[in-house]
């Protein structure tokens, strides 16, 4: 579908260990591209991706924290030199803390602001520092329909995600003069760990349909949760030439949950 036009380019992908980044790197190692997959989590890229470790044209795993800055910068230089300039980038690291508003706590609001937020401001800039001068690269981040609807026990979420989003799409305004673009994928509720770990609450009120709680059918006009090739698909779309005309665009992928 997209011919030639990932081989060899390198592309990071953030939150590479989790259900979407995954879903991500595989598709674009698919597609020829030479991935770097991020991950705090650096027994489980291993789990996953270990016997492609270090193959170009395929996987090569780091392990990193994008909170913090001296990680994200000594990453993507370690990137560019073990791999060659980075051309993709995909933010899609992200933590959910749910509580309701009035419970969230301090250290909670911090850690997903710092992650969700934070994480994308420090990945996209030091990416983006280096896509400059180039005058050529693809940013995606992976933000949320929450970001645009509220929903019960996600105010940091979607706070951070608002954010994320925000702060995106001003990068896109800044870098379009230097051919570079940066878009959005807002999915809704995606059947991975994240979404899982939502649904132990174990209140006793909660009725399921073939294994998912109601309550995440409830209101999505086409019927079903999102899927991570969903997801996918969107992020790919948008990295590539496909999409060479689209910058700043919030690319909402939830079945109509968010009604616009
Ligand atoms: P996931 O929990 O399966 O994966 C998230 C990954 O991010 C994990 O591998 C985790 O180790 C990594 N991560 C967390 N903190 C990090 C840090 N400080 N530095 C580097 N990596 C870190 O979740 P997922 O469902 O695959 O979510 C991927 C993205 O999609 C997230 O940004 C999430 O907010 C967003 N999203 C998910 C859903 C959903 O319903 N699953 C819906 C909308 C948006």
């Amino acid at each position: 579908m997209y011919e030639d036009q990932f081989r060899g380019q390198v592309a990071i992908v953030t939150g590479a260990a989790g259900g979407i980044g995954e879903a991500v790197v595989s598709a674009l190692c698919r597609a020829g591209a030479s991935v770097a997959a991020l991950d705090v989590d650096g027994d489980r890229l291993s789990a996953l991706f270990g016997a492609h470790d270090d193959v170009p044209g395929t996987v090569t795993q780091f392990t990193a924290d994008v909170r913090s800055a001296v990680e994200v910068e000594d990453t993507v230089a370690a990137v560019e030199e073990r791999l060659g300039p980075v051309a993709f980038l995909v933010n899609c690291a992200g933590v959910l803390r749910a509580a309701t508003a009035v419970e969230l706590t301090e250290r909670d609001w911090d850690d997903t602001l710092a992650v969700n937020a934070r994480g994308v401001f420090l990945m996209s800039t030091a990416v983006a520092r280096r896509m400059t001068p180039r005058r050529r690269g693809s940013i995606v981040t992976v933000a949320s329909n929450a970001a645009g609807v509220p929903r019960v026990r996600m105010s940091a979420y979607a706070a951070s995600k608002a954010a994320a989003t925000a702060y995106t799409k001003t990068l896109g305004l800044e870098l379009a003069s230097s051919g570079i673009r940066c878009n959005v994928v807002a999915p809704g509720s995606t059947d991975t760990a994240m979404l899982r770990g939502l649904w132990g609450g174990g209140d006793g009120t909660s009725v399921s349909v073939a294994g998912v709680p109601t309550e995440y059918r409830v209101g999505i006009p086409l019927g079903r949760l999102t899927t991570v090739a969903d997801v996918t698909n969107a992020v790919m779309f948008l990295l590539s030439d496909q999409a060479a005309n689209v910058t700043m665009h919030d690319f909402y992928v939830d079945g109509g949950a968010a009604l616009g």
